[in-house]
């Protein structure tokens, strides 16, 4: 039996207003655009790879935040085979007698919905197993999934400079020295996995944060780290603001921030009494729809624009009381 480890990269809808995404989006939210695998046999030794960049048919046009995660250019698929075919090839490679492994289960949940959608059901891949899942078990902590990096680190495995990470066969070899550090590595096939479906409402969920926070006075909760350097709604990593509040007419105030790694968020508070009349901030990030960098650019000017209006305004009113 061979281990196979399985890496792989996806396109976005540039919007999730845009039509490709009206279309097909409750039934293709990612479209694949590389397989990478390692294949390791029963000592554990490398003896193949795959890669595949495919292209893709919906998605066409990659998402600036793909494009820089991925080093992948637009270009570098025109030529590549589309989904079908790809998956077809990585089908034949994998043979009949192995085991499939990924970090985590969105890969296997992004290849399902992709299998589906292009009826590839002629394809019967083998079992997935989890190697997250594992490697939780391993350290003690089933709660928090740990990334690669993490498990690298734990390891002792250091990144080669000329293997950047987000590259889904650079991300499947070193999914593949992390299995061989497994003490007991035959467990990962108690940890198998099936596919989670993919809704739009997941992506809600992932993309809009709301929190309540208490607070003694607002002058200085205008000034805080909560309102000064919130939250990603999609990864969590704190930012400073990119154009400052805003207040806009039901008295909310609302910024802007962008997010290195997903882009533009809005963050939108509000002060209110909670049931035991305690003052409360209640914030909510959401990320934008529209990605663009033009569209964020745009929307940076169009803020500072208000914003000084807003404070000419202001000014003027005080000036006349
Ligand atoms: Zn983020």
């Amino acid at each position: 039996m061979h281990y196979i480890v399985l890496d792989l990269e996806w396109n976005q809808p540039l919007s999730y207003n845009s039509s490709a995404y009206r279309a097909v989006g409750g039934r293709l939210l990612f479209e694949l655009i590389q397989i990478g695998a390692v294949k390791l046999n029963e000592k554990l030794e490398i003896v193949d790879t795959f890669n595949q960049l495919i292209q893709p048919t919906h998605y066409v046009k990659l998402h600036p935040r793909i494009k820089r995660i991925t080093g992948i250019s637009q270009e570098d698929l025109c030529d590549a085979p589309q989904f079908a075919e790809a998956a077809g090839r990585f089908h034949g490679w994998c043979g009949e007698d192995a085991a499939l492994l990924t970090w985590g289960c969105d890969d296997i949940s992004v290849l399902q919905q992709n299998l589906d959608f292009f009826e590839c059901g002629h394809l019967p891949f083998p079992q997935f197993y989890d190697m997250q899942r594992l490697y939780g078990e391993l350290v003690g902590d089933t709660k928090n999934r740990a990334g690669l990096k993490a498990a690298m680190e734990h390891f002792e495995i250091e990144p080669d400079e000329s293997l950047p990470f987000h590259n889904a066969l650079n991300d499947a070899y070193y999914t593949a020295l992390v299995f061989q550090k497994f003490p007991a590595p035959e467990k990962v096939l108690s940890c198998q996995q099936t596919a989670r479906k993919l809704v739009h409402e997941d992506r809600q969920r992932r993309h809009e944060k709301c929190d309540t926070i208490r607070v003694a006075r607002i002058s200085e909760a205008m000034r805080g780290k909560h309102t000064m350097t919130p939250p990603c709604p999609a990864c969590g990593k704190r930012n400073e603001l990119s154009a400052d509040y805003l207040t806009l007419s039901d008295g909310a105030q609302q910024a802007l921030c962008v997010c290195p790694d997903h882009g533009l968020f809005t963050v939108r508070i509000k002060f209110q009494k909670d049931d035991k009349g305690r003052r409360v901030m209640v914030r909510s990030c959401a990320l934008s729809e529209e990605q663009s960098p033009a569209y964020i650019s745009t929307k940076l000017i169009q803020w500072q624009n208000k914003l000084s209006a807003q404070r000419t305004a202001q000014k003027a009113q005080k000036e006349a009381e």
